[in-house]
C-alpha cells in the first residue's frame, strides 16, 4: 500500500536498536490483529496460492478484493475479511496458512517501508514499530529483536528480494503521465499480469518467456519483465513526467 505520512505509523527502529515483543495464543488479544487490512503482494500471492494448490484467477476471485490506490493509481489487492470482521484465513487456533502467512504479517508489528528518490533512484528502507494497534499485548515485552534477528525469525528473506524486485513496477509506474494513471485500461493490463499472473500467462502464452516457472520467486522476476516491457510499449511512457514525483511510499504492514 501506498502512503505520502509513514511517520503516522509509528516510531523508527533504527537498525542498530531492539525492541521488544512477543505474541502466543495464551494473550487475550490474540488474533484481534487479523481484522486489519492485509495487503498482498505479488509474491505473497505466488506462495499462497500454491499453499492452497489454487490459481491466481482462483485465489484472487475466492479470497481477495482488489482495488485501485486512488492518490497513486496502482492497483492491489487485500485479503477479504469474514463476517466477525476477521481475515478470512483466520481460524479457532491461529492463521490457518501461518506457514504462508502474507509479508505484513510476518512484519508485523513491525511496518517496512520503502520510498526511492524520485532524482537518483535511490531506495531507502526503513522500519517502523506500529503504534495504532493499542490492544496488542505483545508490543513492549518479551524478547529484545533487532530488526535483522525478527525478519529472520519470521521468514522473511525471499518474501523481501521477491518484493523489492516487484517494486521496479509500482515505482516505474509512477513515473508516467497522470492521465495513463488513471486509465482503466491500464488498470486492467496491471493486475492481469502483476497480480493474475497465472491467468494472464494462460491467455498471453505468446510472449516471449512462455514457460511459467515452478518456482515462486523466478514467477516474480517473470512478472517483473513482462510488466515493465508493457509499460515500456505504453504511448506516453517515452514522456514521463519530470523526476522528482517519487513521494509515495510503499510500506508492507498491516493497515488500520
Ligand atoms: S494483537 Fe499483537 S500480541 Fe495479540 S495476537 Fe496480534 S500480534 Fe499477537
Ligand atoms: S493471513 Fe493469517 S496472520 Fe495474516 S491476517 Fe490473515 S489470519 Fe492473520
Amino acid at each position: 500500500m501506498w502512503h505520502e505520512n509513514v511517520e503516522d505509523f509509528g516510531q523508527e527502529i533504527e537498525p542498530d536498536r531492539t525492541f521488544r515483543f512477543e505474541c502466543h495464543p495464551g494473550l487475550s488479544c490474540f488474533g484481534m490483529c487479523c481484522a486489519t487490512e492485509i495487503t498482498l503482494t505479488p509474491y505473497d500471492i505466488a506462495r499462497l496460492r500454491r499453499h492452497l494448490s489454487v490459481d491466481t484467477g482462483a485465489f484472487l476471485a475466492t479470497y481477495c478484493k482488489t482495488c485501485i490506490d486512488p492518490r497513486m493509481g496502482f492497483p492491489f489487492v487485500v485479503l477479504k475479511h469474514k463476517e466477525d470482521g476477521k481475515c478470512v484465513f483466520l481460524g479457532s487456533h491461529g492463521c490457518d496458512l501461518y506457514e504462508s502467512r502474507p509479508s505484513c504479517c510476518r512484519n508485523y508489528p513491525l511496518a517496512r517501508v520503502i520510498d526511492e528518490d524520485g532524482k537518483t533512484g535511490k531506495r531507502l528502507i526503513r522500519y517502523y514499530l506500529q503504534q495504532q494497534a493499542i490492544y496488542c499485548e505483545g508490543i513492549g515485552r518479551g524478547p529484545a529483536w533487532t530488526i535483522g534477528d525478527y525478519c529472520e525469525a519470521n521468514g522473511l528473506g525471499p518474501y523481501e528480494k521477491a518484493n523489492d524486485l516487484f517494486l521496479d513496477i509500482p515505482f516505474t509506474f509512477n513515473g508516467l503521465p497522470y492521465h495513463v494513471r488513471q486509465d482503466r485500461e491500464v488498470h486492467s493490463m496491471l493486475f492481469g499480469a502483476v497480480f493474475n499472473f497465472d491467468t494472464f500467462f494462460e491467455k498471453y502464452g505468446r510472449f516471449p518467456h512462455t514457460s511459467v516457472p515452478e518456482d515462486d520467486h523466478e514467477m516474480i522476476v517473470l512478472v517483473r519483465s513482462i510488466t515493465l516491457n508493457l509499460m515500456g510499449k505504453t504511448a506516453d511512457f517515452k514522456n514521463p513526467l519530470p523526476p522528482g514525483e517519487g513521494k509515495w511510499k510503499f510500506l508492507e504492514s498491516h493497515q488500520f
